[in-house]
């Protein structure tokens, strides 16, 4: 190429690059908090990312769902602005608004907002078959997966052992493995129980009760029903007979909800445009999951939320005459 005609060239591309600047330019890049691959809050936030990831052209955001540590790393994140939105239980949304139990030293988000709840996730606790597990208090002196920090089972976890007196040191074990690990670890004899509060059926909990013999295990009784009566995030639950192997009866225990949260630092498009991928698409969206089969768009816009709504959120609702 001689000199001039490189030149063109060069200045062609300088033009090109001038003309037409990469999309990313005009992206806005959003995460959403999750939980552990094998759990729901994970299908929750890469399926809402991909309803809005269809429509990136028109929105300009592109959405990502990495895989996190359950409900308390959401919501400390979502303090710091690491993420944008994410999954959390309704109990930990609660407190994390007021600033209590395990939000106390860091005090109460004012910015915390509600977008919408997701499905029941019942307090769930398997054990191998042959550790001899029937009820809760068995789980004395055993060896127990409590979770791992920042995860929503291991302080709800830490909420049922307060109201009945126990520490740490009461099990064998406390270990606290990630909700990947958890199956694993307890179909190798490494554990004799597992706790994750979470949504049914999913592939933890099948894992669990397929690699190995293992039950499902009760646990309700006078300190389970004070709890749920005193704390309004709390609810009565069951989990079906015969959505596990081997565990053909309803196992009695209580629950949260799953709920979709964000701070107010967001701005209103951004939470609209998520709000309305997903609601627009509500029934493609229940396809993707068999936890999100009962979802209602009526009771999403209430259960378990205790902040306010995101005003993103609420503009979508008005528009749809939900509000
Ligand atoms: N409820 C669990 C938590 O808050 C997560 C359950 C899930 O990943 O589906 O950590």
């Amino acid at each position: 190429m001689s000199g001039k005609l490189r030149l063109a060239a060069l200045a062609a591309a300088a033009v090109m690059v001038v003309a037409a600047p990469p999309a990313s330019a005009q992206q806005r890049f959003i995460t959403i908090g999750s939980g552990g691959e094998t759990g729901v809050y994970y299908a929750v936030a890469t399926n809402i990312c991909r309803l809005v990831n269809r429509d990136t052209e028109k929105t300009g955001l592109r959405c990502n769902a990495p895989a996190g540590g359950g409900s308390i790393a959401n919501l400390t994140k979502l303090r710091s602005g690491e993420i944008e939105l994410g999954v959390a239980q309704s109990d930990w949304q609660f407190h994390s608004m007021k600033g209590t139990s395990q939000f106390e030293k860091s005090g109460a988000d004012p910015d915390l907002r509600a977008v919408f709840s997701v499905h029941a996730e019942p307090f769930t606790v398997v054990a191998r078959k042959d550790a001899g597990i029937k009820t809760f208090d068995d789980l004395k002196g055993k060896r127990v997966n409590v979770g791992n920090p920042g995860s929503g089972q291991r302080g709800t976890m830490e909420v049922v052992m307060a109201a009945k007196g126990w520490k740490m040191s009461d099990f064998a074990l406390a270990s606290e493995l990630e909700p990947r690990e958890q199956s694993q670890a307890l179909c190798d004899n490494k554990v004799d129980a597992i706790v994750y509060t979470v949504g049914h059926p999913n592939g933890s909990i099948q894992e669990a009760t397929t690699a190995c013999e293992s039950v499902l295990v009760d646990v309700s009784g006078p300190v389970i029903a004070k709890l749920v009566a005193e704390n309004p995030y709390y609810s009565e639950a069951v989990i079906p007979g015969g959505m596990y192997r081997g565990n053909e009866q309803p196992t009695k225990t209580f629950g949260v909800r799953a709920t979709f949260v964000s701070s107010a630092k967001v701005p209103d498009d951004v939470v609209y445009s998520i709000t309305k991928a997903v609601f627009d698409n509500i029934e493609r969206f229940k396809k993707q999951h068999p936890a999100f089969a009962a979802l209602d768009p009526k009771e999403m816009l209430k259960a378990g939320l205790s902040a306010p709504l995101h005003s993103g959120a609420v503009k979508y609702y008005k528009e749809r005459g939900w509000m």
